[in-house]
């Protein structure tokens, strides 16, 4: 397919401007461009079908079944979408004084209301972008709990091996150095490397639960009695609540903070780079500490406090991204409390289904019950006939449907881990395992065929490392 500058004829132009009837204003000659810039020149309908057909080419929720695990792909109600485009949420402006946003506000306050109340945490903040910036946020707050007390001595931060990424990489840029410990047979944390691994420096423990290899850690309890007898506090990743939203709260657990995703849990389309939101909720003893300011409910109506001289200060510009934070409040009014349970038990539900039909045929990470996602490995297959998760991967690709999340956790060799969602149909479900089960036996056919999908697609197997590190990104330039 050719790029828009290829296609770009000179003179052509897509639209068409109205004759000014207002004197004309000249800027100033030092901030005018030199040259004209490099824009493609092409009519409206070329246009329309480039993106048209650039859009043919990307693959979505809408499109079919899409377990990419850890990341929530579910279906997202169309209805949120109709929601944040109303125009008395688009049309407005963060500037603008509380009185006349009166609406906005609201939406901040509820959806912080619900989010504290889903958590069993004190006190919300809608600011954070994302994840990986709502664990950013939360360190920031731990940082600022412990120095406040004069425990200047904590500047480790542990993190089981199986965590996201996202976690030391959070941890490290807020400036602590990161102790790792192992998990144990069963993939929980295992307790007597986290007891060998706390102290006076320990800061905080980052754990996600149900953890990556979506086993509950069963041990939590004891898990957080461990942290805090340590001085430390124990940090939530909130991007696998998916799973246990509306039947058991991580504030009840004993956790401190939590970061939650709301693109993945709470209704926004993502995948593609989209605005995220990454919500930071925390127990009063850190509420102080929150970024400002926060909606807060008054006599005369909502209004926006200012945040308290402990404040971390501000993490992001105004508000966060508001219109996922209004998808998210009307997700959560939609399904109410029953509702909200019931999705999460329908995630685990149908990820236990998929796992049961596929165990026989690929080693589990679990023998057990698994909660919202599970982790199969290929390393057995590989051993056998040279067959690897990639090679899995990309030949579901030419069966339409999504890759699940390859090579994660680490702890788990040729992980494939799938994440089905609550939003499939069990003839979905079956599709998919049948899909899966047909492609083993082919891989066995014919290794060598088996290794050289996709075969639909523009391109096959690019060179993903060369791409990451050395993206050419604009047109007609080579990368250097
Ligand atoms: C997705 C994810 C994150 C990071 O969230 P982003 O919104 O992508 O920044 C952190 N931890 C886990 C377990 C995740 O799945």
């Amino acid at each position: 397919m050719k790029t828009i500058f290829e296609k770009s004829q000179t003179g052509k132009c897509a639209l068409s401007i109205a004759a000014c009837d207002v004197p004309e204003y000249r800027l100033e000659e030092g901030i005018l461009r030199q040259e004209d810039a490099r824009l493609p020149e092409v009519s409206e309908i070329d246009v329309v079908r480039h993106y048209t057909a650039l859009s043919k080419r990307a693959y979505g929720v809408d499109d079919g079944f899409y377990p990419l695990g850890s990341c929530t792909m579910k279906y997202n109600p169309k209805l949120n979408e109709e929601v944040a485009a109303l125009p008395g949420f688009t049309g407005i402006h963060p500037l603008q004084c509380p009185r006349t946003v009166q609406g906005a506000l609201e939406v901040m306050y509820r959806l912080s209301e619900k989010l504290a109340e889903i958590t069993g945490m004190d006190q919300v903040t809608l600011q954070p972008a994302a994840g990986a910036h709502g664990e950013y946020t939360s360190l920031q707050l731990i940082r600022a709990y412990h120095l406040d007390r004069g425990d200047t001595q904590r500047n480790k931060i542990i993190v089981p091996d199986s965590a996201h990424g996202t976690n030391p990489a959070s941890a490290s840029m807020a400036g602590y150095s990161i102790i790792n410990i192992p998990s144990g047979p069963d993939g929980c944390v295992d307790l007597e490397a986290l007891k060998a691994a706390v102290g006076k420096d320990t800061a905080a423990l980052m754990l996600t639960n149900p953890n990556t290899v979506g086993i509950f850690e069963k041990g939590i309890t004891q898990i957080a009695k461990i942290v805090h007898e340590a001085g430390g506090l124990l940090y939530y990743d909130g991007a696998n609540l998916n799973a246990i939203m509306g039947t058991i709260r991580p504030g009840d657990m004993g956790y401190d903070v939590v970061h939650l995703n709301l693109h993945k849990t709470f209704s926004t389309p993502h995948g593609g780079g989209g605005p995220g939101s990454g919500p930071v909720g925390c127990k009063k003893a850190l509420a102080k500490y929150l970024p400002g300011p926060i909606v807060v409910k008054t006599q005369e109506g909502y209004a926006l406090s200012e945040s308290s001289e402990k404040s971390i200060g501000r993490v992001k510009t105004f508000y966060g991204n508001f219109l996922v934070a209004l998808r998210a409040l009307a997700y959560i009014e939609v399904l109410g409390k029953e509702g909200i349970k019931q999705a999460a038990q329908l995630a685990v539900l149908n990820a236990n289904y998929m796992m049961a039909r596929l165990k026989g045929k690929f080693p589990t990470h679990s023998s057990k019950i698994c909660m919202h996602e599970f982790v199969v490995s290929c390393e057995e297959i590989k051993k056998e006939i040279g067959v690897s998760a990639l090679d899995f991967a990309k030949t579901m690709i030419d069966r339409n449907m999504h890759p699940p999340t390859i090579y994660f956790p680490l702890i788990v060799h040729e992980a494939l881990m799938f994440e089905p969602t609550e939003t499939e149909s069990k003839a979905t479900l079956d599709w998919a395992c049948d899909t899966v089960l047909e492609l083993l036996e082919e891989a066995y056919r014919d290794p060598e065929a088996f290794k050289k999908h996709p075969c639909s697609m523009p391109i096959g197997r690019p060179d993903e490392v060369t791409a990451a590190r050395k993206p050419v990104i604009i047109f007609g330039r080579d990368s250097d």
